[in-house]
């Protein structure tokens, strides 16, 4: 089975449950577009999207 990415609109955090691990209760959702992979929180393109963990997150994250 093909693994899909599914991203939580609060935090783009992308993740392949159904709820976000961070938000709980919020559901994630398949209608994102582009992805940024953190792997340095004190990196500048982690200080812009305000991102404070390591992992893969979505760029956008339609509503
Ligand atoms: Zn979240």
């Amino acid at each position: 089975m093909k693994k899909v990415y599914k991203a939580c609109k609060i935090c783009k955090r992308l993740t392949t449950e159904d709820v976000c691990p961070v938000h709980g209760d919020e559901k994630t959702r398949e209608d994102w577009f582009g992805f940024l992979l953190i792997n340095d929180v004190n990196s500048e393109i982690a200080k812009k999207a305000e991102i404070s963990k390591n992992g893969l997150y979505a760029i956008k994250v339609r509503s």
